[in-house]
């Protein structure tokens, strides 16, 4: 018998195997990233990882700049390097960072250009900790839901 508690995290993760069946190697993946992150002016480690049509993986994480304006996201890494693959189609990514895993403005932008309806799984690497060091399971949203009205040239 599931408690209460565990009847939820399981509907959770049937939820996350069924909207993306992918979601826990794209996690693993954007986490490892998030190891490499480039932070030394704010040491805020942010860790993404993009996966394609074609079910490739590919991580990217944080690269600040002392100039501060030139720093780039984890999440444009990972989409710039899929892009430098030859890759144009994005299914989704992942976010990992300590805090709330929100994509910002510009990254948003940034991913509709390539998917307006781009899942999005959202990871908070130190959320649920004390039962584990696992985290808790991420949050699976779609872009269109973060920037309802993005900015769009019809080609
Ligand atoms: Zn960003």
């Amino acid at each position: 018998m599931l408690s209460e508690a565990e009847a939820a995290e399981a509907a959770v993760r049937a939820n996350l195997d069924a909207g993306l069946p992918q979601w826990r190697e794209l996690q693993a993946a954007s986490r490892a990233a998030r190891q490499c992150a480039y932070a030394p002016f704010s040491d805020f480690q942010v860790g993404a990882a993009v996966l394609a049509a074609d079910g490739r993986i590919i991580s990217g994480c944080n690269v600040e700049n002392a100039s501060y304006g030139l720093t780039i996201c984890a999440e444009r890494v990972a989409v710039c390097s899929g892009i430098a693959l030859g890759i144009r189609e994005f299914v989704a990514i992942c976010v990992s960072l300590s805090g709330i895993p929100v994509p910002c403005g510009a990254c948003r932008q940034f991913l509709v250009e390539f998917n307006p309806k781009m899942l999005i799984l959202l990871d908070n690497v130190e959320a649920g900790s004390e039962d584990g060091g696992q985290g808790c399971l991420p949050e699976l949203v779609s872009l269109d839901t973060l920037l309802p009205r993005p900015f769009r040239i019809e080609r």
